[in-house]
């Protein structure tokens, strides 16, 4: 198999660096790629690149919306053309099933038309009733040069999250893709040239969070940090940003909970309880981690959710028909499995699962069972802490009130789920639940108009929908003293 071997990329050029972040396969334990490793001049350079390609308002800011939507869509179509291969990489760097990898592809082109079409219609104001001598405008800018962080989970798409949605806006972007997984945001960036994006308008300085990401995130040249990745990493960007007042957006970590009331239709909670928790091997910000489930059914509900999890296939990259794949890397699997051991040890019932998995050639990867754990209480580390890994907690309730309680009880608010045939009882539900996203007898399905962020520890600000757009623009008003009439308006009779 050949190794991948990338550069950084600055102002639509590869520059190679000696310095070299080696990825190997958490499935294979192959070599897969090479990584440039960019360093603090890197950052200044692509810095640079990007605040020329902004300053100058000709190259993209200044450009009519529809000039931007129409290179941002070339340059989608040529990633559905790439497809296969960047899923491919997706799937290799990640260590999960190739369709998820196509999955993933598609949805970040989806992201990106949604993004694209935005760019016609920045919406603006006019005030009109402030007397005739004056005219207020409320116009929209670009924010400026973006820098982008992203984690290892879902590359793509927590890039096209981003990417789109300030390009429609007019910004230009530096990002600092995770060291371990860099190859599609690089990838690209290659193809954004292709398409005829200008030089500098897309930049990628790959390497560690301690070098590269310290670096965009205190240069004086970046006007907004928009982060996704862990919630500790997130509160460290913040407070870097607040010296220099640089506006942050931050997408961070979760702890969402399925409630399923005994009302509810039972075998499609099953499913989506189930593919809540098991989605992505469970690296996945929003996973389903938790379930809630009225006492009532319980325990029929978890025999359903155990039957269920023995039919999940564990598999390679390269398997179409797998389910699941394996875990980022070994210190990751590691601290999975000390969670598994902390939850059997502060006394929760282990259902299945509980342990690597290495037959059926998995065993050069870093495979964990799909493992279900009941009898779980709100003071358990299982019920508190952001797993990352295929691990299910269940907690029983007794009324919605409870049900609403035990929801909320976590510092994170980023998703959860409510299950019920009863409308009223659904709505109430999810008002009272303290997250971005309520999903509706139903569990990870949206669509790119709706905003995607979290409440609490979970973030700050929103992106998709059209507040996913507005996130990458400020706000200028412009008061405007109009002239003498130049024709006084006859007033006769
Ligand atoms: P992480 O916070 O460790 O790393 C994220 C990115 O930040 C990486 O590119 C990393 O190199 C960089 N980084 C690390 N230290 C940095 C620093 N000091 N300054 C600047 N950048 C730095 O997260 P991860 O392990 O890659 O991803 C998993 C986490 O991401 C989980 O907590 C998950 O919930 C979260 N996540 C959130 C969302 C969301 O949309 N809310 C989506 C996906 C993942």
């Amino acid at each position: 198999m050949t190794v991948r071997e990338y550069g950084i990329w600055i102002g639509g050029e590869w520059v190679d660096k000696a310095s070299k972040v080696e990825r190997t396969s958490p499935a294979h334990g192959t070599l897969l790629a090479r990584f440039s490793e960019g360093a603090e001049e890197d950052v200044d350079a692509a810095v640079a690149a990007a605040r020329k390609a902004f300053d100058n308002r000709s190259i993209w800011s200044g450009l009519p919306g529809s000039e931007r939507a129409k290179a941002i869509s070339r340059w989608l179509d040529l990633i559905v053309r790439d497809t296969e291969k960047l899923a491919k990489i997706e799937a290799e760097e990640v260590g999960k099933p190739i369709r998820f990898g196509r999955g993933e592809t598609e949805w970040a082109v989806e992201l990106g038309r949604y993004a694209a079409a935005l760019a016609y219609q920045i919406p603006g104001d006019l005030v009109n009733n402030i007397g005739d001598a004056n005219l207020g405008l409320v116009t929209r800018e670009p924010r400026g040069v973006i820098g982008m962080i992203t984690p290892w989970n879902f590359p793509l798409v927590t890039l096209f999250q981003k990417l789109p949605f300030a390009l429609a806006a007019g910004c230009t972007a530096v990002i600092k893709p995770s060291e371990l997984t860099s190859g599609t945001t690089l990838e690209i960036a290659a193809l954004a040239k292709e398409a005829g994006i200008p030089d500098g308008v897309i930049n990628v300085v790959s390497g560690s969070g301690r070098t590269v990401g310290e670096a965009l995130t205190g240069h004086p040249g970046v006007d907004m940090i928009s982060f996704t990745g862990s919630t500790q990493v997130g509160k460290r960007i913040a407070q870097r940003c607040a010296e220099q007042m640089k506006r942050v957006g931050l997408e961070l970590g979760g702890k969402a909970a399925n409630i399923v009331f005994a009302d509810a239709d039972l075998d499609s909670a099953v499913d989506g309880v189930v593919f809540g928790y098991i989605l992505n091997q469970g690296e996945e910000c929003v996973q389903g981690t938790r379930l809630l489930v009225e006492e009532a059914i319980a325990e029929d509900f978890i025999k359903q959710l155990v039957d269920r999890s023995k039919k999940i296939r564990m598999g390679l990259p390269e398997d179409e028909q797998a389910d699941v794949g394996a875990l980022i890397h070994e210190q990751h699997m590691e601290k999975v499995l000390s969670y598994i051991k902390t939850g059997v040890d502060e006394g929760a019932k282990l259902e299945i699962g509980g342990g690597r998995l290495t037959d059926n050639g998995l065993g050069k990867g870093f495979y964990v069972a799909p493992t279900i754990f009941s009898g779980v209480t709100p003071e358990m580390t299982l019920f508190r802490d952001e797993i990352f890994g295929p691990v299910l907690a269940v907690t029983t309730f007794k009324s919605v009130e409870e049900a609403v309680a035990l929801a909320n009880d976590t510092k994170y608010g980023l998703g959860n789920g409510v299950w019920t045939k009863d409308i009223d009882k659904a709505i109430q539900v999810s008002r009272e639940l303290k997250s971005g996203t309520v999903y509706v007898n139903t569990f990870l399905e949206t669509s790119v108009q709706m905003p995607f962020g979290g409440f609490k520890e979970s973030g700050v600000g929103r992106e998709n929908g059209m507040d996913g757009l507005l996130e990458f623009t400020e706000v200028k008003s412009t008061f405007i003293k109009l002239g003498k009439r130049a024709l006084a308006l006859p007033h006769t009779v």
